[in-house]
């Protein structure tokens, strides 16, 4: 069993969203499969995945649990909806919203307190990787964005910033290289096997090479999540 974990983004209305999960939720998979659509359809999608083995994540969250935080959506309130997976430090939000590995710490450890699993982004920019840091660039995401963070229950996704929406996946051996470096982190820093899932354009003609690499517990995509017939395909 491995995750298939669906980022919509900023797609798909509710009627879009329902009309998509009924013509997928029966589809038989042996992998833990997520969904995470837009804040407006997690409701609706919240009753229409109950019996069916999918699971329901948003794409963020803010850390506090109420109060005058215009626009915010808390972890509270997603869990009272049913959310269980919450995607945080999304390179999406680090780069047009500003988010920082600071306030992605404190994401982190919120959802944690609200029961939420947090699956924490991390990833290198092209020229990190070009310049050889993959790897620094990397360990000090986790280092910022886990500090004082108590709780093992997480998941991190390994997204390097080159691959995600560009059609130019990392190899499943360049993948696998940095989450072997992950895993061994989180291991140093939990005592525990943590799963670390690869995201950056995976399609149905990629998928299988990399949930058969033993380090990639799964997988995070985006546009290839989108259509129906292709999402069939993934899972
Ligand atoms: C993502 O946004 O997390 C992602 C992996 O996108 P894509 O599959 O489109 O690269």
């Amino acid at each position: 069993m491995k995750f298939i974990i669906a980022n919509w983004k900023m797609n798909k209305t509710v009627h879009e969203s329902l009309d998509f999960v009924k013509k997928v939720s029966r589809a038989k998979t042996r992998h833990k499969v997520v969904i995470c659509p837009p804040f407006t359809s997690l409701n609706s999608l919240a009753s229409a995945l109950k019996g069916t083995n999918m699971l329901l994540g948003a794409q963020n969250m803010f850390h506090q649990d109420s109060g005058p935080y215009t626009g915010e959506i808390s972890p509270s309130m997603l869990k009272s909806i049913g959310c269980d997976y919450v995607i945080l430090g999304h390179s999406e939000r680090r780069i047009h919203f500003q988010e920082n590995n600071e306030m992605i710490c404190l994401k982190v450890k919120a959802a944690q307190r609200h029961g939420l699993v947090p699956i924490l982004c991390v990833g290198e920019t092209l020229s990190e990787r070009r310049n050889g840091n993959t790897f620094d660039a990397v360990a000090r995401q986790l280092s910022l964005c886990l500090s004082s963070v108590k709780g093992p229950n997480i998941l991190v996704a390994y997204e390097p910033v080159w691959a995600i929406g560009t059609g130019n996946n990392a190899t499943p051996e360049q993948a696998s290289e940095v989450h072997s470096f992950i895993k061994l982190q989180l291991k140093k820093r939990f005592g525990k096997d943590i799963p670390v899932i690869y995201g950056g354009s995976v399609s149905p003609s990629t998928i299988k090479s990399f949930l058969s690499e033993k380090s990639i517990d799964g997988v995070l995509v985006g546009s290839a999540s989108l259509e129906t017939g292709t999402f069939l395909k993934l899972i």
